[in-house]
C-alpha cells in the first residue's frame, strides 16, 4: 500500500501559530486518497525515525534554544536521510535553524544544522503581517503561496541557494532582497505560518508527491475537491495585497 511517513521534529517545542496544522493537512490529503499516513513525533533524545518527510515548525527564540543542541547533533543523520531521498519542510524558527547560525538582537548566537547555506540575524523590529509569494518549487508549475509571517530574524541565503519564492506582498527573508524562504534540493524552508499548508493545497500536494517518491516512485495524486481551500487561499491573497 502507498503510504507516507512523516517525522514531526520537536512538536512540543516548535509549534507556534498552530504549525502542527501542517501535519493535519498532510494526513487528511493522504487519507482522502486512500494513501496510508503516519506522523512520528521526535523530541530531544528520541531516535530519529526513518521518514519520507521531516517536518519542523516555528517557535520563539527561547524554544529554539531548548532544542539547539539536540537538533545540531542530528545534522549528519538528517543530511543522510535527505541524500537518501527524504524531503524536509521547515517553518520560521525551524527554517532559521537549517542555516549556520541565528544571532539574536542582543548578539547571542545559536548554532544551526548548516543543512542549507544561510544565516539569520535578528533586527530591532519584527517583520509581521500577511504575506504572499510567487513560488516555483517544481519548474513549470508556478504557485502563489499565502500566509502570515512574524519574525525578528533576517535571513540571508548563500550564493547558489534559491529562495522558495519572490515576495508579492510582505517582508520575506529580510525585507530587502525580495526573496522568501529557501529551496535547496529536497529541503524547503519558509517563514510562512498560517499554518502554511491548509490554504496552500497545491504546495501540500507537491510535497506529498515528492516525498512519496522516495519509496514509491512517481505517484499521480488523485485531484481533491479544493473549493474551500481555494477560497481560503484567495481570501488570504486579497488580505495580503491590502
Ligand atoms: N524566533 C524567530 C524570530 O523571531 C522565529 C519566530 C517564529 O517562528 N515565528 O525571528
Amino acid at each position: 500500500m502507498t503510504d507516507l511517513r512523516v517525522c514531526h521534529l520537536y512538536p512540543e517545542h516548535l509549534n507556534i501559530y498552530a504549525d502542527r496544522g501542517n501535519i493535519a493537512v498532510l494526513r487528511a490529503r493522504c487519507r482522502w486518497r486512500g494513501i496510508g499516513f503516519a506522523a512520528i513525533a521526535c523530541g530531544p533524545g528520541d531516535p530519529l525515525p526513518d521518514a519520507d518527510l521531516y517536518y519542523v515548525g516555528g517557535g520563539q527564540d527561547r524554544d529554539q534554544l531548548l532544542i539547539e543542541d539536540d537538533l545540531v547533533g542530528r545534522a549528519a543523520n538528517l543530511r543522510a536521510a535527505i541524500d537518501d531521498g527524504a524531503w524536509m519542510l521547515a517553518v520560521c524558527g525551524g527554517y532559521q535553524m537549517l542555516g549556520h547560525y541565528y544571532r539574536g538582537h542582543q548578539g547571542d548566537e545559536m548554532r544551526g544544522t548548516g543543512l542549507v547555506d544561510l544565516v539569520t540575524e535578528a533586527g530591532p523590529t519584527r517583520m509581521i503581517g500577511n504575506i504572499s509569494i510567487d513560488c516555483e518549487l517544481r519548474p513549470g508549475q508556478p504557485l502563489t503561496v499565502v500566509g502570515f509571517e512574524n519574525h525578528a530574524g533576517r535571513t540571508r541565503l548563500g550564493e547558489g541557494v534559491r529562495p522558495l519564492g519572490r515576495v508579492l506582498h510582505g517582508h520575506g527573508n529580510n525585507g530587502r532582497d525580495g526573496g522568501e524562504g529557501a529551496h535547496a534540493g529536497r529541503i524547503v524552508g519558509t517563514y510562512i505560518h498560517g499554518p502554511l499548508l491548509p490554504k496552500n493545497p497545491a504546495l501540500a500536494d507537491l510535497l506529498i508527491a515528492e516525498a512519496l517518491g522516495r519509496r514509491h516512485g512517481t505517484v499521480a495524486l488523485e485531484p481533491l475537491d479544493d473549493r474551500l481551500e481555494g477560497m481560503a487561499h484567495d481570501a488570504a491573497l486579497a488580505i495580503a495585497a491590502g
